[in-house]
């Protein structure tokens, strides 16, 4: 049976095994569905290949949709720690999600929704939700077909609203976490129903190279695989990763174990720069042989590799110039994942300018009151980023920082906590309003320079009281910021904060040398705030990161490395 009458049967079977709920109207071939699993271990690049799948495919002219899968109960990822799991991505509609989420972003250069961001928590809650509301019509609840069907649903909804060519799929963790077994049993099933040659599965790999043997072992990734094959899942394409070059032996042993044709085992080995990856991976013939499966190459044909040249040209770095050194002052700093967008938006600069940019972490936590200590770990440093944060942890360490870096003519950027902390230090120390303070470290200070807004504190009680999601900034005329934004009244960025700068304030900040560049429209609520007798003092409320992309990088950030370069 072909997919068009599986469904057609599904659709006409009101009860029985064949739950699957359907988008109305809704037609399987239309979108093509693009599974990436992984196997072995996590960390490997999914993400990253995935992404570069994204690039290649838009590349052709498809209209690519990606979605991540999430299998953490969580609904989303806004109260997820970001040293643990990475930083919290603040989608344009105030989604909040994984990091992944942000390199699609960026490697297709678009914005996406909510909509390409699903947990299993999310799946669950709807599910509970129509359980409550009596929609399953008196039937028990299961994992199959109801959890399954769930999700075939987000999926295709996805489809038929975006009008998409293709749905890259990437499940989150590692073939065999219990938590994405039902994903992948959803998948299969997307698979038997929508047609064979409308869904193609890819696993991400890893080949083994212990250093005591110094060659290539298959076998942990041969029994990876053999799961999916187990779960009845037959991969049409397989990614070995590896440290070195993947041997020829390697890819025999795993087209046999796993059968699939030799010319679809591709290997991608440990690459210094990820831009350069979809063009390697066009000239392996990937994106060519995941189009083959699902029987459209003819259809979107590549025409040439001339733009992914251009694009790998302007996102690599020649300049063999002395790196500049960018400390990251934050609260954390074992994991650089915390701070991706950060990192990958200094990166975005380095190939604008053609200068290398370095990180440098400085944990602020111990540096309250250590003059010495912050002045021993600032030698080097060219400009400093306050990033975003919260809770009290690191904030006086912080306040320290901004108030080196406005007295030594050091560049500094200050991102939404970032902006609060320059205005703290500011109040104290030129205002001379000793106890000045954010009302989110002390409650009771009697100049409270940073604070919640009334309109935010009549939500407060209820939770969900953030900020999210992308706003209009006014940008005044005259200013740096307008400047650096080539005059443009209006800037769209993303935010992420529940304190703002207290409007009581503003006026004796202006006095003393703030200008507030960039405000909310018709509402005094502060965004940008620069110092211009300084070399380069700037900070936002918004998060400018997070719409950094390789080819536009953001515009603060920019003048902030070219400064921090002279
Ligand atoms: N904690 C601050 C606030 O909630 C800053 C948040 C942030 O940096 N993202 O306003």
């Amino acid at each position: 049976m072909k997919g068009q009458d599986i469904l057609s049967e599904i659709a006409s079977t009101s009860s029985g095994e064949f739950y699957t709920p359907l988008p109305k109207g809704y037609k399987p071939g239309k979108t093509k569905y693009v599974v990436v699993t992984g196997s072995v271990i996590s960390g490997v690049g999914k993400g990253t290949i995935s992404s570069s799948l994204c690039k290649l495919l838009n590349d052709r002219g498809m209209k690519v949709e990606p979605i991540k899968l999430e299998a953490y109960l969580n609904v989303d990822s806004g109260t997820l720690n970001p040293f643990r799991h990475g930083e919290v991505f603040v989608l344009d509609d105030g989604s909040e999600t994984d990091l992944d989420l942000g390199t699609y972003e960026r490697a297709l250069d678009k914005n996406l929704r909510g909509e390409n961001f699903v947990t299993s928590g999310k799946i669950y809650q709807r599910i509970i939700e129509k359980e409550r509301t009596g929609k399953y019509l008196g039937r028990d609840v299961q994992f199959i077909p109801h959890v399954t069907g769930e999700i075939k649903l987000v999926l295709r909804k996805l489809a038929m609203e975006t009008k998409a060519d293709v749905i890259p799929i990437e499940i989150g963790g590692t073939v065999g976490d219990y938590e994405n077994m039902f994903a992948l049993e959803a998948l299969r099933e997307l698979k038997y129903e929508e047609g064979t040659e409308n869904v193609c599965f890819i696993n991400i790999t890893y080949i083994l190279e212990p250093n005591s043997l110094g060659e290539q072992k298959s076998k942990a990734a041969q029994l990876g695989i053999k799961r999916l094959l187990a779960m009845g899942i037959q991969p049409g394409i397989i990614v070995c990763r590896s440290q070195t070059k993947l041997k020829e032996s390697i890819r025999e042993k795993m087209s046999l174990y796993i059968n699939i044709a030799k010319e679809n085992v591709f290997g991608v080995h440990d690459v210094s720069n990820i831009y350069g990856l979809p063009l390697v991976l066009r000239k392996k013939g990937f994106d060519e042989a995941v189009l083959k499966e699902l029987k459209i190459e003819k259809k979107f044909k590549a025409n040439g590799n001339t733009a992914l040249k251009e694009w790998t040209k302007k996102t690599s770095m020649q300049g063999k110039a002395k790196p500049v050194l960018i400390a990251i002052a934050g609260k954390y700093t074992g994991s650089s994942d915390a701070y991706i967008s950060i990192l990958k938006a200094l990166e975005h600069c380095s190939f604008k300018l053609n200068k290398p940019v370095k990180a440098k972490w400085i944990d602020t936590t111990g540096l309250e009151g250590k003059k010495d200590l912050l002045k021993k770990q600032m030698k080097g440093v060219n400009g400093v980023i306050v990033p975003g944060g919260f809770g009290t942890r690191g904030v006086e360490g912080k306040i320290a920082m901004a108030k080196y870096c406005r007295e030594n003519n050091i560049p500094y950027l200050g991102l939404c906590l970032g902006f609060q902390i320059a205005l703290i230090e500011f109040a104290r120390n030129v205002l001379n309003l000793k106890d000045a303070n954010s009302t989110e470290f002390d409650s009771k200070t009697g100049n409270p320079v940073v604070c919640l807004l009334p309109e935010q504190r009549k939500i407060e009680g209820l939770g969900g009281n953030m900020r999210l999601g992308g706003r209009d900034v006014e940008v005044i005329g005259g200013t740096i910021a307008s400047k650096l934004h080539s005059n443009a009244k209006k800037i769209r960025r993303r935010f992420r904060h529940r304190f703002e700068c207290n409007p009581d304030y503003i006026k004796q900040f202006e006095e003393k040398g703030i200008v507030f560049s960039g405000k909310a429209p018709k509402v005094p609520i502060m965004q940008i705030l620069e110092m211009p007798k300084h070399k380069f003092m700037m900070a936002t409320q918004y998060h400018p990161e997070l719409t950094s992309r390789p080819l536009h990088p953001d515009e603060l950030f920019l003048e902030f490395v070219k400064k921090s370069a002279e």
